[in-house]
Parts: structure tokens; C-alpha cells; sequence
């Protein structure tokens, strides 16, 4: 599983730039570094670990210098992957960067596969593997909120957690071992309203961060907005304004998008996905009717529906039809036109359709926007309120539900008195479904899936 060799990628994304780190781990680091960087002063002697040195990187064999750099040697175990790491600072152009890595490569090293350091990290016991899976997603994150999830879980937030909950469910474990154990003594008769008590209140704490897990969704990938509204409401032209700039072709006439447009805004820190839909209404031209159709199956995959009105006129039918197609999903009706004398009165439109929110906006002067995303963002996030601990990875959020079966089927076993045996059974798969987030795994089909999805060099 662990190969005792010695990694060497470049670290840093391809094309030019300030710097390029070319790193090195693994047994040989600090000798091919030897190899390969000469100083002006002091050349040869030892480096001490975690300085920075100012040198060059020379082939040995050609006597060629290949570029000026800074160099630092990281001893085990205080490195990132817990072995000697070497880090090569060179000049960021991608020829350079590759001749450096071809040399360390020719010295011993071999090319590292994708999240081998943070494999080798995980595996000398740097990090546990929901640790490790955070470091890919704070790389992937696109909005302060997500980063800031990630890098709770890569602090050990979701760890400490999930190990807490683990050491209650072993002290359940050791009870209901002790009346296999001692049957004779009626320990589990004794204790068996004790113990459905304690496995309710670990089940609700799993229960509360598995269903953190839509949340954590929403943060990582993005909330999914559909604009919807008939023809001429002004979507694109509260696109537009959303984004800040000329994204859509505005006309004023019916029946111009066609396509779904996607864009994305960043709303309080998290990112939004806008669809910006074809009118919706009832139509014989072919072309404007596949643009409704895919409409509508945006508006059903949405997270929430933002429908688009036309507050200077009265409410037409395709209005109402679309209002109640909106059934069961999270709805914000804007009101646009404000500039406009206005004819729809938002309370009103709240209560007859019981609309979640209803807000008044003007696309063209921008008069409302601000209060527009606030609503939006409430209206996406308000129901919960922030979890605990958040979940953002499928494995985690299987493993929990996994956990919470186990749990409930215990709960279920002792409640109908069956031999204790059977209760312990259960437990263990619910303790081994919250060790498998941490990492205790002996499957490496599973490691090599997590890390597989890391870029080379981290
Ligand atoms: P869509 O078909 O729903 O995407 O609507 P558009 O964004 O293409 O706008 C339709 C027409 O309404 C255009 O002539 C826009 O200039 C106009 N319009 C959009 N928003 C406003 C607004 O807030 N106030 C006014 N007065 N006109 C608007």
C-alpha cells in the first residue's frame, strides 16, 4: 500500500507565473537535493530544516545551470507528508520549472500520481482522511463560505465530531458487552431504558449532520436559481443587473430567449447558479416551445425558483399557471417594473398564492437589489439555520446514514428485548460507519478513489 520511495512533482498550476515549487518527498529528498542545488557559500554543508536557502540548481553531469532558486528542506516527521520534503522555488516559466523536475527525476525520483503527497501525508498519520478530503475541497472552493467549511474539516472540525460520537457509542458497546458477557447478572434489563436513551441522543446528533449534508451541498456546488416568468416580465433584464453587466440581449419583444443561459453570482459568500430561462407561456411556434419545456425541467431541478412579474400589470394566466407549477419548491416572486405605476400589491400576491417571500424591484434603475439578494439568500438558507458541523462529501454523508440505520435497527432490537448479541451487531456497523469519515479503512480501493481525484503535486 505504502511505497518507500521518494515522489517528485511540480506543485504549482502549468503556465507562467511568479514562482514554481517543484517538490520532493520521500527517503532521497534531501540527497538529490545535495545532487542538484549548489550555494555560493557554504556549498555541501548540511541544510537545517525548514530555512529557506538562496542557490542554484546545477546538472552535476553537464555542469549546466538550469536556474536560480530558493530551496528548503522540511525533515520528517514535520512535513506535510510526514517524510523529508524537499521544495524547489524556481522562476515560474513551465520550461524551467520541467527541466528542474526532469533532473530531480533523473536523480531518483519518481513522478508523482495525483494526491500522493496527501495520501503519504494520510497515511503517516498527518491528517485523518476527512482531514485529507478537506485539503481538495478548500483547493476547489469558489466562495469564502465553502472555503471557510473546508477549512474547519481540514482543522479537524467534522474529526473531533465524529470521534466524540464514536467514544459514546463505545461506551454503549462495553455495556451491552458486559450483559453478553454476564448474562446471569440482568444487566441488560436493568439498563435497557438507559441505553435507549443514550442511542436516541446519539442518533439525533448523526441525524442533525447527516441532513447538514444538503446544506454542505448547497455551499460546495452552489444554490440553483431558476428565473422564471412568461415572456417580457424583464428576466434578462434583471440578469443583467444581478451580474452587473450586459450578459443578456434585452428587446422588447416576446419570446427572445430561447436558450437557458447560466451564470453565476456570488451572494453573500455563496455561490449562486442563475438559469435564466425562456418565458413560459402557452405557445404553437415549435422553436418557443422547446424553450418552454427546458424551462420547466430547469424549474423543477432548481433549489429555489425566483418567478418574475410584471408589477405595472394586472396578473395574466400564464402568470397564475406558473405561480401554481410551482408547487412544492421554494419560491421568491419578484416584482419588477417598480419604476413603474404598480398595479400587483406584494401582500396581496403573499397571501392569495401563499408565496414564502415576495420582493419589489426595479431591473432598470436597480432600485430594490440589495434587498432582493438578502430575501434570496433567507429564503435559501432560513429554514435550518447553520449546522454544527457541516457535511459537503457524499462518502461522509453514506457513511452517517449508514451509521443511522445501524442505530435504529439497535434501537428497534432493544426495545423488542432480543438477546443482546444482536444489539451489538448493529452498533459495530454504526461505529464502523462513522470510522470509515475518519479513515479507518482497509480497503485501498477506497483511498486510491479519494486521492485519485487530487491534482499532481498535492
Ligand atoms: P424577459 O423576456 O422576461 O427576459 O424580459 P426582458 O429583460 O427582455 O425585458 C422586456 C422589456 O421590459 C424590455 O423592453 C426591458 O427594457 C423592459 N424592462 C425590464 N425590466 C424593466 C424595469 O425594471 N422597468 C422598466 N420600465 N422596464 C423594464
Amino acid at each position: 500500500m505504502y511505497k518507500e520511495d521518494t515522489i517528485a512533482a511540480i506543485a504549482t498550476p502549468p503556465g507562467e507565473g511568479g514562482v514554481a515549487i517543484v517538490r520532493i518527498s520521500g527517503p532521497d529528498a534531501e540527497r538529490i537535493a545535495r545532487d542538484i542545488f549548489v550555494r555560493k557559500e557554504r556549498n555541501g554543508a548540511a541544510l537545517d530544516s525548514h530555512k529557506l536557502y538562496y542557490g542554484k540548481i546545477r546538472d552535476p553531469r553537464s555542469e549546466k545551470v538550469l536556474d536560480q532558486v530558493l530551496l528548503t528542506v522540511m525533515r520528517k516527521p514535520h512535513s506535510y507528508t510526514g517524510e523529508d520534503v524537499v521544495e524547489i522555488h524556481c522562476h515560474g516559466g513551465a520550461f524551467v520549472v520541467r527541466q528542474v523536475l526532469q533532473l530531480v527525476l533523473a536523480h531518483g525520483a519518481r513522478q508523482a500520481e495525483p494526491g500522493e503527497f496527501t495520501k503519504r501525508g494520510f497515511l503517516n498519520g498527518r491528517m485523518d482522511l476527512a482531514q485529507a478530503e478537506a485539503v481538495l475541497e478548500l483547493i476547489q472552493a469558489r466562495t469564502d463560505k465553502s472555503a471557510a467549511v473546508a477549512l474547519e474539516q481540514m482543522s479537524g472540525g467534522l474529526s473531533k465530531w465524529v470521534n466524540e460520537l464514536r467514544e459514546e457509542l463505545l461506551d454503549i458497546l462495553a455495556q451491552v458487552e458486559a450483559a453478553i458477557d454476564f448474562p446471569d447478572e440482568d444487566i441488560e434489563l436493568l439498563q435497557a431504558s438507559e441505553l435507549a436513551q443514550k442511542l436516541s441522543g446519539i442518533l439525533e446528533k448523526i441525524v442533525i449532520i447527516s441532513n447538514s449534508y444538503e446544506y454542505g451541498r448547497l455551499l460546495r456546488e452552489g444554490v440553483r436559481v431558476c428565473l422564471c416568468g412568461r415572456p417580457n416580465v424583464g428576466k434578462s433584464s434583471l440578469l443583467n443587473a444581478l451580474l452587473g453587466e450586459e450578459r443578456v440581449i434585452v428587446t422588447p419583444v416576446p419570446g427572445t430567449t430561447r436558450d437557458v443561459v447560466e451564470e453565476s453570482l456570488n451572494l453573500a459568500g455563496v455561490r449562486v447558479v442563475l438559469w435564466d430561462t425562456a418565458g413560459i407561456r402557452e405557445t404553437d411556434d415549435q422553436v418557443e416551445q422547446i424553450g418552454v419545456n427546458l424551462s420547466r425541467r430547469h424549474m423543477q431541478q432548481a433549489d429555489a425558483v425566483m418567478l418574475v412579474l410584471d408589477g405595472s400589470t394586472t396578473l395574466t394566466g400564464d402568470d397564475i399557471g406558473l405561480i401554481q407549477s410551482c408547487n412544492g419548491k421554494k419560491i421568491l416572486a419578484v416584482i419588477n417594473k417598480a419604476d413603474m405605476p404598480q398595479i400587483i400589491s406584494p401582500e396581496s400576491l403573499a397571501h392569495e398564492f401563499d408565496i414564502d417571500q415576495v420582493t419589489v424591484v426595479s431591473a432598470k434603475t436597480g432600485d430594490g437589489l440589495d434587498n432582493l439578494k438578502l430575501t434570496l439568500h433567507d429564503l435559501i438558507f432560513s429554514t435550518a439555520g447553520e449546522p454544527p458541523v457541516i457535511v459537503t462529501n457524499l462518502r461522509h454523508k453514506a457513511a452517517l446514514v449508514r451509521s443511522e440505520q445501524a442505530l435504529l435497527r439497535a434501537a428497534a432490537t432493544l426495545s423488542l428485548g432480543h438477546a443482546p448479541e444482536f444489539i451489538a451487531v448493529d452498533l459495530n456497523e454504526a461505529r464502523q460507519g462513522l470510522e470509515e469519515i475518519v479513515g479507518v479503512i482497509d480497503n485501498e480501493a477506497v483511498l486510491d478513489h479519494v486521492f485519485s481525484s487530487f491534482c499532481i503535486g498535492k
